[in-house]
This record gives structure tokens, sequence and C-alpha cells, in this order.
């Protein structure tokens, strides 16, 4: 496997595969990957001949109080998972080569709608970062397909409308969430987690099936978030949200809707801040 840091040898490298006629897979990621990003990897490499992963800690889809400098830097280990799955080529870019202008004048891509609520409302200008930086890097990959996994299920939806939108032309594709044996989502800010905090995580996966037991016995959603806050509440969490939207556009079901929904959880358990989410029928 390759690692480039730079633009010019990862588009020298996709022309020469895309010259002989493969096709290229990509998977972005922040890097400290787990078995949810090599299940990515693994999906790309099933539907392409060749598969580019990125690693990029990206600054502007951070707030200002969020964990940017902390966020976990493990570019060695990233190699290793990534040569041994497979996986072609490592693109980890500097932040100046990500963002020539400096990351606080950088051209913004904005997704309306759909990035202002959930995510967005608790985050504010998370989504632009997402958008912006996914804008960029199809554009410096030029894959034939890229996979997003739905842990983050609204990220997923903000990329397949901006690929949409403007025209982009990649194929997107989801991958499930991967989870560890007690229902927890993999994820790289587990292990911000205490001992203590790691035992009650699977909360969160529990109050997503709860809530689509709760739906199919016939309770409305609004009801059903409110006791999903509750059960959140009760097993120490803060939660941001538990909410049931519509699948397609996060959008609030009526109060019969039972079909093509997701629920979706945002909560705080001590510093860490955990996501997840559960498609429903
Ligand atoms: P990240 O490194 O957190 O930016 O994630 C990179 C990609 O991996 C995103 O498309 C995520 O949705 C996906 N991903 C992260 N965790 C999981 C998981 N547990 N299962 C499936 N996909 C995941």
């Amino acid at each position: 496997m390759q690692t480039v840091h730079d633009v010019a040898p990862l588009r020298a490298q996709v022309r020469a595969w895309r010259g002989r006629g493969e096709t290229v897979g990509f998977v972005p990621t922040m890097g400290n990957l787990h078995q949810g990003h090599e299940s990515l990897v693994r999906l790309a490499l099933a539907r392409a001949d060749h598969v580019v992963v990125s690693v990029f800690v990206n600054p502007t889809q951070f707030g200002p109080s969020e964990d940017f400098s902390r966020y976990p830097r493990s570019l060695p280990a990233d190699q290793a998972l990534l040569s041994g799955v497979g996986c072609d080529l490592l693109f980890a870019p500097e932040v100046a080569t990500m963002y020539p202008h400096g990351a606080d004048h950088t051209a913004v891509v904005h997704v309306p709608d759909l990035t202002s609520v959930l995510e967005g409302e608790f985050r504010p200008g998370h989504f632009d970062g997402v958008a912006t930086v996914v804008c960029k890097l199809l554009h410096m990959v030029h894959p034939d397909l890229a996979v997003f996994g739905q842990k983050d299920y609204q990220q997923l939806k903000v990329v397949e409308y901006l690929v949409r939108d403007l025209c982009l032309p990649v194929q997107i594709m989801a991958a499930p969430i991967c989870r560890a044996d007690d229902g927890l989502a993999l994820s790289s800010r587990n292990q911000y987690l205490s001992a203590t905090e790691r035992a009650r995580a699977p909360v969160v996966h529990e109050t997503l099936l709860q809530m689509r037991d709760w739906l199919a016995a016939g309770h409305a959603p609004s009801v059903v978030e409110r006791a999903a806050t509750t059960r959140l509440r009760r097993a120490g969490l803060v939660p941001d949200y538990a909410v049931v939207r519509r699948a397609s556009d996060l959008g609030v079901p009526e109060a019969s809707e039972r079909d093509g929904l997701v629920a979706l959880i945002a909560a705080h358990l001590g510093q860490t801040r955990l996501i997840d989410n559960l498609t429903l029928g």
C-alpha cells in the first residue's frame, strides 16, 4: 500500500488506474481506524478494483469547544490496518494541502435544510465543514464510488444531497453500523470513555431498540421520544436529542406514520458525546 500526502501523486495513481479501465472506490475517514472503518474498506474493495482511503482530521467540522486538538491520531496503526485489509492507497494530507488559503478562509459548500436540524442544531457549522471537505476530497480523488457509514446517518444524507445537487460523478454507498458485542456502535471517540462509562454506554443502542418496539406497539413518535429521553437520563446520560424522523429527509413524521423511519440519539456520557441510530421498518 502506498501512502501519499500530496494531491499530485494521488491523482497520477488514480488516473493510471482509470486509464486502464479499472474502477476506484474511496473511503474518507478521520483515522484512528477500527472495525467500522474496516467494514467500509471491505465494502469498497468488493465493489471496485482499487480502494483509496483518506485519513484527515478536518478542522472545519469541529466547533471551537470541541475535541479537534485531542482527537486521537494514530497514522502508523492506521497504515497497518489498511494494508492488512487490502487498501491500495492511503491519502493523508496536511491541513495546508486541504485548505491552501487556510481553514478559516476556505470556500464553503453549504447544504440547506437538512443541516439545520439535529447535529446541525447542536454543532453549528459542523455540516458546512463536512460538506466542504467531502467535496474537496471527491475532487481530489475522483473515485467511481465512495462509501459512508450509516453510523453518521445525517452526514450520509448530507453527502447524498450534495452529490446529487452538485452533479458530482460518484456513486455513494451506505455501509451498515458496526457494533461491539454489547451493541455499542464502534467509534474513535469511545476511547474517551472511562471503564464505568463504557459499561453504561450500550444503553444508547438499547434505547434505540426500545424506541423501535414502542413504535411497533402503536405509540406515537412524540411519546416514544419523551420515553427515550427519560430512559437515557435515568441511565445517567445527558441527551441532546432522542427522536424519530423520516429516514429520507429527517423530516418530522405524522403521528400515524410507521414506514421509512429512523430513530436517532445523541447523548453525552461524561465528557464523551455518543451518536447512534436505527433505521426502522
Ligand atoms: P470518521 O473517521 O469518524 O469520520 O468515520 C469515517 C467513516 O466511517 C464515516 O463514513 C463513518 O460513518 C464511518 N463509521 C464510523 N464508525 C462506524 C461504525 N461503527 N460502523 C460503520 N461505519 C462507521
